[in-house]
């Protein structure tokens, strides 16, 4: 098993650098959309078929060299995947003119952590990369081992996505499990009742959808490019904190020697939307919730601990005492309370509902990994 991460460098380009990416960039995504074709066509999945069908004529009709004709073909046959795992209405992929370029390993190279060599249709142009310290330590650390790249323009930007990969870490022996339970007031809380909690996130989104709001009215170009910035200044402070908080809900799994116990995403929309009045559902954007599994997983495999998906049925109805579920159990968004006679556990109801994904919620997958086998 192997453990991928991408590193995302901006890149300085000289003139005619320019001009052969450009010119490359619309051969390419040519290329590649009429392997689309071919291998949508023919019912092809697989790269060394597809290749038989398309290595020749893509060479003569394109005008690209031998490494990249194999990088569209690539493109092709990933995007070709993905839209069969779309299902039914799925249509027959295809690239515009300023789609990204794929790179193999023999296609570019790093000349240190600052100078990459790029294959073009009139041989290779050399760019300089605009690396922070967070990047150049990345591509000089010699345990991760480079892999293929995307070169990618956004507007009048260029930028380089390199992979790298290294054996995935031996998993930690772990003993018992930790139930995490994500929601909004508290946005992540563990069966043993640690509280991660997002009040400040709410505060400022709060704040932020107010101004955005009263923007909005105003509607004139300068709102509308200040409304575009301040969407950006929330997500990154949104992304910070889902670092901090997988961060520290992983330190403590490995710490602990336990596995991590999450419920499966689909029903974590569904419950705010039926539990949370109308007015509230702003302040939650699913992505974060999307981001904040994200992080934990990803940091969980990189720490080699095990992330468990569970059935969500009934986590925040049921009792974690007696097993009594009822609607009614559930007082309002911070209270449990039991309506079992017998029982009448009282509990905050988030930490209810991470007792019963640690220890009573059925697994039902091991989570789809950025690992690869
Ligand atoms: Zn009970």
């Amino acid at each position: 098993m192997e453990t991928l991460r991408t590193i995302c460098c901006k890149l300085t380009l000289d003139a005619a650098a320019l001009t052969a990416l450009r010119a490359t960039q619309v051969a390419f995504n040519a290329a590649a959309s009429w392997c689309a074709m071919v291998a949508w066509t023919h019912g092809i999945t697989n790269k060394n078929t597809l290749h038989d069908h398309v290595y020749y004529p893509i060479r003569a009709q394109f005008a690209l060299g031998a490494q990249l004709a194999c990088c569209a073909r690539d493109k092709a046959v990933e995007a070709i995947k993905a839209a069969h795992q779309h299902g039914e209405d799925a249509s027959c992929p295809a690239f515009g003119p300023t789609g990204s370029i794929r790179y193999d390993a023999r296609s570019y190279s790093l000349r240190g952590p600052e100078q990459v060599s790029l294959n073009t249709l009139h041989g290779r142009v050399r760019g300089i990369l605009v690396v922070g310290s967070f990047q150049r330590q990345a591509l000089v650390d010699s345990t991760w081992e480079i892999g293929g790249a995307e070169l990618i323009c956004r507007r009048t930007t260029w930028y380089l996505h390199i992979t790298q990969s290294r054996p995935a870490p031996a998993p930690v022996a772990t003993f018992s499990t930790i139930g995490c339970d994500l929601g909004i007031v508290n946005l992540l809380t563990t069966d043993d009742g640690t509280v991660f909690k997002g009040v400040a996130v709410r505060r400022i989104r709060e704040k932020r959808f107010k101004h955005r709001r009263r923007l909005q009215h105003r509607g004139t170009r300068n709102a509308k490019r200040r409304l575009k910035k301040n969407a950006h200044t929330e997500q990154r402070f949104q992304k910070d904190v889902n670092h901090c908080i997988s961060k520290a809900l992983v330190t403590k799994a490995v710490a602990e020697q336990k596995a991590l116990r999450l419920e499966e995403l689909t029903h974590i929309r569904q419950r705010t939307e039926a539990t949370v009045r109308r007015s509230q559902r702003r302040q939650h954007s699913s992505w974060a919730f999307r981001q904040l599994r994200m992080f934990i997983t990803y940091k969980a495999l990189h720490a080699g601990i095990p992330v468990i998906l569970v059935n969500p049925r009934d986590t925040s109805r049921r009792c974690f005492q007696c097993g009594y579920a009822d609607k009614a159990n559930r007082k309002n968004q911070a209270t449990f309370h039991c309506q079992n006679p017998a029982c009448a556990h009282t509990a905050a109801a988030d930490v209810n509902a991470a007792q019963n994904i640690a220890f009573w919620a059925e697994v039902s997958q091991p989570i789809a990994s950025p690992l690869r086998r």
